[in-house]
């Protein structure tokens, strides 16, 4: 097992398991994310016999950096992982901090008609230390801090979901990397029952739905999960997570020209959120060269945006990042194999 896995908590029972002192958890998450060693020969205040230990039990190696693409305020990484499979990530200078969008599997199973991360099919899931050394990975590269992690990148979080719960532990641990819970933000395409699990969970990170229709009809032709999780239940979930925490829920909306953009489906929209508390984020959408969507006019995008501000709809408009170097949202890919 890769150390990088191992919750604070893992790691207090692991050394009580082998007769030593809970404490040692501590001085080897200090190591691990305040000094960063890439080794357990580095830890230098650990006795010997235990670092033999270690290294029998875990690994500490990280995923190799294939490639690094600059933008303006945007970087792209392409990532090797043990087994070959590839994924990305992208880092974001924004005004506030340096956020990263972490992939959460390797391909997709989730079938939205628009986006690219899905054209390959779910390979397998990340495991917890192939999340959480994204971005001791990109730190080390940038030498610069990550004070937000938005888990957007390739894959649905919620279809690997033990393994991103773990991953979103680790990180907001005081003694690990130690971003903020509310500076974590998961996204899902409504996935009901994991929604109704997360609920439970009591995180205090934020959840963002991605919604991109008000209705089922046309919701349907471009989701696949809503035919599994039509949008009443979405919402109904969303209604019992609101009760249970006081976070504000983001809901996402990509805009799709001539396909959900219409004025009447801000009406609609604006209808099926009254009272929620929740936020909009319209999206502009990335076109990728697979895929025949197109991008809204930014008219028509604005007025989607007066129409949800005028029935009291919180509402942003997301700005745009990274399409110079096919970082942008939804033009993340596994499959690199027809480039290489
Ligand atoms: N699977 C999760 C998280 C990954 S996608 C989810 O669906 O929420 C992050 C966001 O980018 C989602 O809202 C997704 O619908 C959106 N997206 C996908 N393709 C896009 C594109 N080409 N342009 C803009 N946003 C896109």
């Amino acid at each position: 097992m890769n150390i990088y896995s191992l919750s604070r908590k893992d790691l207090e029972n692991y050394f009580e398991s082998i007769g030593e002192k809970k404490f040692k958890a501590l001085q080897t998450y200090d190591w691990l994310y305040k000094k960063r060693v890439n080794s357990f020969d580095e830890m230098t205040n650990i006795k010997k016999e235990i670092i033999e230990k270690l290294k029998k039990d875990f690994t500490i190696d990280k995923p190799e950096i294939v490639k690094v693409q600059n933008g303006k305020d945007v970087h792209k990484y392409l990532f090797n992982l043990k087994d070959g499979e590839k994924i990305e990530a992208v880092l974001m200078n924004h005004d506030y901090g340096n956020s990263l969008c972490v992939s959460t599997q390797v391909g997709c199973n989730m079938g939205c008609a628009f986006c690219e991360s899905g054209r390959l099919k779910k390979r397998r899931n990340l495991s917890v230390d192939e999340m959480v050394t994204q971005i001791l990975l990109v730190e080390e590269n940038l030498k610069i801090r990550i004070s937000h992690v938005v888990l957007m990148g390739i894959g649905e979080p919620f279809d690997n979901y033990d393994n991103v719960m773990k991953f979103i532990d680790i990180i907001n641990d005081d003694n690990g990397i130690a971003i903020g819970a509310r500076h974590i933000t998961v996204s899902t395409c409504g996935i009901v029952p994991k929604i109704k699990e997360f609920t439970k969970e009591k995180k205090q990170v934020n959840l963002a739905i991605s919604m991109h229709a008000p209705n089922d009809e046309l919701r349907s032709k471009i989701m696949n999960i809503n035919k599994a999780y039509p949008l009443k239940e979405v919402i109904d979930a969303v209604k019992d997570y609101l009760k249970a925490n006081n976070r504000k829920v983001t809901f996402e909306y990509i805009m799709l020209k001539d396909i959900n953009d219409k004025e009447k489906y801000a009406i609609e929209l604006s209808h099926l959120l009254k009272g929620l508390n929740c936020y909009v984020n319209l999206i502009p959408y990335n076109e990728t060269s697979h895929i025949e969507f197109k991008k809204s006019d930014s008219k028509v995008v604005m007025k989607f945006y007066d129409i949800l501000k005028k029935n009291k709809i919180n509402v942003t408009v997301r700005r745009e990042f990274g399409s110079e170097v096919e970082a942008a949202c939804g033009q993340l890919r596994s499959n690199y194999k027809e480039e290489i």
